[in-house]
């Protein structure tokens, strides 16, 4: 394998050859930055930001250099407004997060880090997780001098009703098997892989009753019962691939589909294994699909495939020709058999997504999954609220009241009334349950998010809704 001096060459020489392939200097910034070259890889930013000002992954990474660089404060100029717009990515929360933690501000700490996780469960970081469990518990996080806080009595651990087994959803609802092998490359843990045994099911996913009996027909019951399929000399294999506005439950029900049929779960963020180099990536994309045939029946659930697409105009031809060429061998299951391999996908920019993607066979079915409607978000709210001490919570208000709101928006604002809860409880020394009006507070403290991307979204239905592929889009805009 090339040495990182190596690639750090070839990037720079790829550089030259095309200035402004942004993408590339984003990756040279990064390798500079994790080899400690904190300085070049500031001048890498502030140079691909001159050319993509509007850059969040530039910004993210250029507030990362400031933290290294002991500048909290400069980074959180940078940081801050990318976290108030509706759409940003969980990774901007999660630095917000961490640069709140660095300027000492604990409780805006735990709260853009608790938004963080409701966009991407996955995301992780030690420090944080003990500040969050710290306040879970109660007890506020020490001092910067180290004084010692006030303490819960031990009666109130469980004020709202979250010991481990009890979440229903979120980080901490499966357990870890193993790590993929070989993994830990130049992407780090950031692009999943790991084997989880989800406890979730379908009765822990509000509404999309349809979609459940699309993925039960498509995948599941020929999981059960490949010999009537046979019989009737019906293929099996190919995925589903699911689309639709972030956070509207993608994942969540990918993960309850392996826990409906007991199978093993792997999730893979495409974006950040198409981010190692050259053969890399190939090689990943190989061991991820091996991973999920060494533990059927097994779910493999690739988000954000649309960066497959992405990566044909951002990186050179030849070589993104040849990782989509593996991705699909490994999907026709050309070299192994996928026999128990369920395969999922998501994206929320389908309209990137070659169309050889969706030849019979491959993602061949294709399913909307729109914002929920007013039941759904009622369903959303009693699942999300499940085991925690309520009082006459009006959820058909409530779910009215959240119109446009996707699951990870509600998810935000039962998060923010919660919140508001422990804070009042502490400041009280007594807990009192959540109303109705705690949680429509917190709903207006949450800005739908589901917006944005039906603007984008519209335009493509409605000039090139090829095959008819985007209209239950256009049904859902009541433009059909
Ligand atoms: P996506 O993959 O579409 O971006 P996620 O599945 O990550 O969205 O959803 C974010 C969070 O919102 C989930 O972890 C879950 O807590 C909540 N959520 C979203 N949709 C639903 C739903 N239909 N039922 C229950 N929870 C939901």
């Amino acid at each position: 394998m090339a040495h990182d001096s190596d690639i750090l060459d070839g990037l720079r020489e790829a550089l030259t050859v095309s200035p402004d392939n942004i993408p590339l200097r984003r990756q040279l910034a990064t390798l500079l930055l994790n080899q400690g070259h904190v300085d070049e890889a500031e001048q890498e930013l502030l140079r691909g930001l001159r050319m993509a000002p509007e850059s969040e992954q530039l910004k993210v990474a250029l507030g990362e250099c400031y933290l290294r660089q002991g500048k909290p404060a400069d980074a959180l100029d940078i940081i801050q407004p990318l976290a108030q717009r509706p759409g940003c990515a969980a990774a901007t929360l999660l630095l917000l997060a961490k640069l709140l933690l660095r300027l000492q501000r604990q409780p805006e700490a735990i709260k853009a880090y608790q938004q963080a996780k409701a966009r991407d469960a996955k995301l992780h970081d030690d420090q944080l997780d003990a500040l969050l469990h710290r306040s879970d518990r109660g007890a506020p996080a020490p001092e910067p001098g180290g004084g010692h806080a006030p303490k819960w009595s031990d009666d109130d651990d469980d004020l709202f009703g979250e010991d481990d087994d009890d979440i229903p959803f979120g980080g901490d609802e499966h357990v870890r098997i193993s790590d993929i092998s070989g993994h830990a490359t130049s992407g780090g843990a950031a692009s999943g892989g790991d084997v989880e045994k989800p406890k979730i099911n379908f009765n822990d996913v509000g509404g999309m009753s349809a979609i459940k009996q699309q993925i039960d027909v498509k995948i599941i019951q020929p999981l059960k019962h490949p010999e009537i399929y046979e019989a009737y000399g019906k293929k099996i294999g190919g995925g589903i691939l699911l689309y639709g506005p972030p956070g509207c439950g993608k994942t969540h029900l990918a993960r309850a589909t392996a826990g409906q049929v007991d199978a093993a779960f792997i999730n893979v963020a495409l974006h950040d294994v198409l981010s190692s180099y050259l053969g890399e990536s190939e090689r990943r994309l190989n061991a991820l699909f091996e991973q999920a045939r060494r533990h059927t029946p097994a779910v493999l659930f690739f988000d954000e495939v649309d960066a497959l697409a992405a990566s044909r105009s951002d990186l050179r031809e030849s070589w993104s020709r040849r990782i989509i060429n593996k991705f699909l061998e490994e999907l026709d299951g050309v070299t192994s058999t996928n026999e128990g391999v369920l395969i999922l996908a998501a994206t929320n920019a389908p309209w990137h997504l070659d169309s050889a993607f969706r030849r019979p066979g491959r993602f061949d079915r294709i399913l909307f999954v729109p914002p929920p409607d007013e039941p759904a978000r009622e369903a959303i709210l009693r699942i999300l609220l499940k085991g925690k001490p309520l009082d006459e919570v009006d959820f058909g208000k409530l779910a009215a009241k959240a119109a446009k709101f996707s699951g990870a928006d509600l998810k935000a604002a039962v998060d923010l009334a919660v919140e508001s809860k422990l804070e009042e409880a502490i400041k009280s020394g007594r807990p009192s349950p959540l109303h109705t009006r705690d949680l429509l507070a917190a709903v207006k403290q949450v800005r739908p998010s589901t917006v944005e991307w039906f603007a984008t979204a519209r335009n493509y239905a409605l000039y090139a809704n090829e095959a008819g592929l985007y209209d239950d889009v256009l049904s859902h805009l009541k433009l059909k």
